[in-house]
């Protein structure tokens, strides 16, 4: 019998509590676990309403090791699935080996006072997990995550050699406000606000925020505005596709969102350290965080889709080739299976699918993993059937 523990009640948590609860034959204890107990009961009943399944809540911090092995003993899981922030990644990676249980995320760990978006820190920790025989999968949501899979299956199924990345990924939902961000604000603006980079021979190269932009024409919605990011999947990437020469990743905004950005940049206001204000510590971006809608409000109000995808480039048999691969999510199907937008559907539908791969033994390996290290093939069929299915373009080497 398979119980599982997901920490993080927010928009994503939500979406792996309710898939974890229509594949019960898996999972067939859940507990959801978050800061704030209210947030875990609320769903609780919404999956008691639409599936009439019942699971249990409970409040933890996870910044704290001690109370997190504590509730591991009790809920006694055969995986963590973290989905809170990424600053409680090593919180919860310890407590996962104090008490002999297989973990994975979907993001990697931040420190609270500067953005670095890189696994070092993770990574540190294989050999304990290799030797208490455990597997820490990172970064299961979709990018990374699935995009890595993309890349996976890419290499294996259509490349003898892939030499150049993109990943793709556009988000045409409306929500409706002049200013919001689709998941947590302060790790979002966190990352736009960062210097961009991508990886080409060997060696990484830096950019201004925002400074490489091209249009992507993306099935389903259209040519879109694209600006190149760094995203973490990148690192892991370039590590494991071999014979890769560039990566890069681009994401989708509007100009009113540049716009908003660009004004709270300058004045202050997404700064990440503290500042003194009628002799009260505040930090700018936590302040920005209270101000703007929570994500998870603006599921019943999104409509339109995403389109997240890989575009590779590299050799097969001798001869050149190009390949696109991409899912898309419409925003009010998922709200409606779910109670959730596209953004966190995206991110804990393959959660939930990494940790069944783990609860069945189809993936499973000691260590600290990345997606792409694993099989892609069992995860893409997964894909189709748990509400994320995809395509594969053949497009012409030569455009
Ligand atoms: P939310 O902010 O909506 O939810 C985070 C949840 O974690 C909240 O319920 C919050 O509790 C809880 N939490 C925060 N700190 C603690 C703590 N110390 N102890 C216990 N619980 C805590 O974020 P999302 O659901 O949008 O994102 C969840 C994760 O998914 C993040 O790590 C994010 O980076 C990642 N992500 C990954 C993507 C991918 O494709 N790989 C895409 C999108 C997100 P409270 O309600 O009390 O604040």
């Amino acid at each position: 019998m398979n119980r599982v523990l997901i920490i993080g009640a927010g928009g994503v948590g939500r979406v792996v509590a309710h898939k974890c609860a229509q594949n019960s034959e898996i999972f067939e204890h859940i507990t959801l676990a978050s800061r704030t107990l209210s947030k875990c009961e609320a769903i609780r009943d919404e999956i008691k309403e639409k599936q009439n399944k019942s699971i249990d809540v409970a409040q933890v911090d996870a910044d704290n090791v001690e109370e997190l092995v504590k509730l591991i003993e009790e809920v006694k899981p055969y995986v963590v699935i973290n989905v809170a922030l990424p600053y409680q990644d090593l919180t919860i990676m310890d407590a996962c080996l104090k008490t002999n249980v297989h973990y994975l995320d979907t993001a990697n760990y931040e420190h609270p006072d500067t953005a670095k978006f890189e696994y070092k820190e993770q990574w540190a920790k294989d050999p304990d997990f290799k030797a208490n025989g455990l597997m820490a999968l990172l970064g299961s949501g979709f990018d990374p995550g699935v995009t890595n899979v993309f890349c996976a299956y890419a290499q294996k199924h259509y490349f003898d050699e892939i030499h150049t990345i993109d990943i793709l990924d556009c988000n045409a939902g409306d929500h409706g406000y002049p200013f919001a961000t689709n998941f947590n604000p302060e790790i979002n603006i966190r990352e736009v606000n960062s210097k961009g980079r991508y990886w080409e021979n060997g060696k990484w190269i830096e950019t201004e925020p925002m400074e490489i932009k091209m249009v992507w024409d993306y099935p389903e919605i259209g040519p879109k505005d694209s600006y190149l990011l760094y995203h973490e999947e990148e690192e892991s990437l370039v590590k494991n596709i071999k014979g890769l020469k560039r990566i890069r990743f681009f994401m989708t905004f509007g100009e009113s969102y540049l716009t908003h950005l660009k004004v709270l940049d300058n004045i202050g206001l997404t700064r990440i350290d503290p500042i003194e204000v009628d002799g009260c510590k505040v930090i700018p971006l936590h302040v920005v965080k209270a101000l703007l809608p929570d994500p998870a409000s603006l599921g019943p109000r999104t409509k339109g889709k995403t389109n997240i995808g890989v575009v590779c480039e590299g050799i097969k048999d001798g001869k050149k080739r190009k390949i696109y691969i991409y899912n898309v999510c419409d925003h009010q199907e998922a709200y409606k299976e779910v109670c959730a937008q596209c953004v966190s559907y995206t991110t804990g539908v393959p959660a939930m699918i990494g940790a069944k791969l783990m609860c069945e033994g189809k993936w499973m390996k000691a260590g600290t993993i990345n997606m792409e290290q694993m099989d892609p093939d069992p995860f893409m069929e997964e894909l189709n059937r748990q509400g994320l299915p995809w395509n594969v373009i053949e497009m012409d080497p030569e455009k």
